[in-house]
């Protein structure tokens, strides 16, 4: 086996087909990245701006009848709904605007948050593939567009939810905006959800409504509080970092399917999980790291454009939970019923400007308002979601029946798959691998248009993942193979083999 190391940080590692080798950043796609530059903070501002002035989006404001003209959770949803046909005539008709739109019936338990029936409202847009071969496969970004302040069940006192989640809901319809203009293999979703505050109603009914209705669904990006809080005196917030929360252990898996991960060493690799690295991976490839150069008060003679320090890009932080303690998401709902799903929050949240009413108390404001979002940051997060999405519906799907050999001991690996359904032609695969003590992929080894590698390194020491790749270079998310014989449980007394 060749090693090869690579010198040029930003070579295609498509072009070396012959070894293994690390992984390296992606080269953009020239389309993506111009869509990423149309992504406009004025156009988020407008957004949350607007979405602020529904006064309250609770979502037990549906059912009131004396709220003034043009504000409660009934008025915003027609307004998202009429923001999507908009864009959607932009693009000549190329979006289906939908509404899931249910009675979700009063909840039981101790301080239920829904006391009667009520009216719940899904507002989402549908740009459907252009590929007949992968139009079914799905990738989905959602935020909750619904508002409360500090008692969740007022309909009336204001509540701005500019960043909680206002933000995410822009994120929805700016990445519905600039990815419009584009056409994808696959089909991309937008949506805004109401009933995240009243306990994940809207996302679970959409989620069911998914599953039911047999949506193959490859991603979702739940974006909530993506405002990059902007408080003053506030030092420890990162705007050049966001959160992607991912589950290990899937929320699905029956006892005896986490034991058999574990006895695996595979719960640290969730599709979900695999989704993040995805999404890492993929930002890497658009966000590149801006140089500053010499000062122009460089002495004649000196190299002006000497480099003398990297500004970091803005950039995904891995974090290998569901979800912070004490929450909850959207995410989670789309996880419940199985779907490969994750979780994206700002650096450090501000929970004076959340869940609160707007007032000042000795002289500290209080309450989720405008003035605390940045809309700079709102846009790169924006860029990073587009990218994604617009990546994974570029890509063929992932590898199905993904297997790694274990029928004897061998500390060579044998790798096998099957192409995704509807791969176009030209689909070719990447074994990935990690040490097992590393959070993300460190090598590839393409593997051409072969469905199975041998490969000399050993699958005891090492995470092997494999992934498809189209002509172009769009990856989908590694699939992590599943042992061709089960992994066995040993306890004392026990044969080690039989
Ligand atoms: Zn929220």
């Amino acid at each position: 086996m060749r090693h090869v190391v690579l010198t040029a940080g930003f070579a295609a590692v498509t072009c070396v087909a012959w070894g293994q080798q690390p992984i390296s950043v992606a080269t953009p796609d020239p389309a993506i990245a111009s869509a990423l530059q149309n992504v406009s903070p004025q156009q988020i501002r407008a957004t949350v701006e607007k979405l602020v002035t529904f006064n309250n989006r609770s979502t037990l404001s549906s059912m009131e009848t004396d709220l003034k003209p043009g504000t409660g959770i009934n008025a915003a949803a027609d307004w998202i709904e009429s923001e999507f046909k908009r864009i959607s005539t932009e693009c000549g008709g190329c979006l289906e605007v939908k509404r899931d739109e249910f009675t979700a019936p009063p909840l039981t338990g101790p301080n239920p948050r829904i006391v009667k029936p009520t009216k719940l409202t899904n507002v989402y847009a549908v740009l459907k593939g252009t590929d007949a071969a992968q139009a079914s496969r799905r990738v989905l970004v959602t935020g909750h567009y619904e508002s409360r302040n500090t008692d969740v069940m007022d309909t009336h006192g204001f509540a701005p939810g500019a960043n909680d989640d206002a933000s995410g809901t822009a994120v929805s319809i700016e990445s519905a905006r600039v990815l419009s203009k584009l056409k994808f293999p696959a089909t991309i979703v937008f949506v805004a959800v109401a009933g995240e505050e009243q306990g994940l109603i809207g996302s679970r009914h959409l989620a069911q409504v998914a599953k039911e209705e047999g949506w193959q669904l490859e991603a979702v990006l739940n974006n909530d509080i993506v405002g990059g809080d902007t408080t003053p005196g506030e030092t420890e917030q990162d705007k050049t970092a966001v959160r992607v929360f991912s589950e290990g252990i899937p929320a699905t898996a029956t006892a005896e399917q986490a034991r058999a991960l574990t006895n695996l060493g595979a719960e640290n690799d969730s599709s979900s999980r695999e989704l993040a690295r995805s999404v890492a991976e993929i930002s890497a490839a658009y966000f590149k790291p801006t140089t500053e150069h010499a000062s122009k008060n460089t002495p004649v003679g000196q190299p002006r454009s000497h480099l003398v320090m990297q500004v970091p890009a803005f950039h995904p932080v891995l974090i290998f939970r569901r979800d912070r303690f004490q929450r909850g998401g959207d995410h989670t709902s789309f996880n419940a019923e199985g779907f490969t799903a994750i979780r994206i929050t700002e650096w450090r949240e501000n929970f004076d400007h959340q869940h609160n009413n707007v007032r000042t108390e000795n002289g500290k404001q209080f309450g989720d308002l405008v003035p605390y979002v940045d809309f700079e940051y709102v846009a790169n997060v924006a860029r990073m979601n587009s990218a994604a999405l617009a990546t994974l519906a570029s890509a063929p799907g992932a590898p199905r029946e993904v297997h790694i050999g274990t029928g004897g001991l061998d500390n060579a690996t044998d790798l096998s798959w099957t192409a995704p359904e509807g791969a176009p032609a030209g689909t070719s695969y990447e074994v990935v691998w990690r040490p097992t003590d590393q959070p993300d992929w460190t090598m590839v080894q393409p593997a051409g248009q072969a469905t199975s590698i041998k490969l000399t390194t050993s699958k005891d020491n090492v995470v092997f993942g494999v992934r498809s790749v189209d002509g172009a270079g769009h990856r989908s998310p590694a699939v992590v193979p599943m042992p061709t014989t089960p992994m066995r449980t040993f306890t004392s007394g026990q044969p080690a083999r039989k």
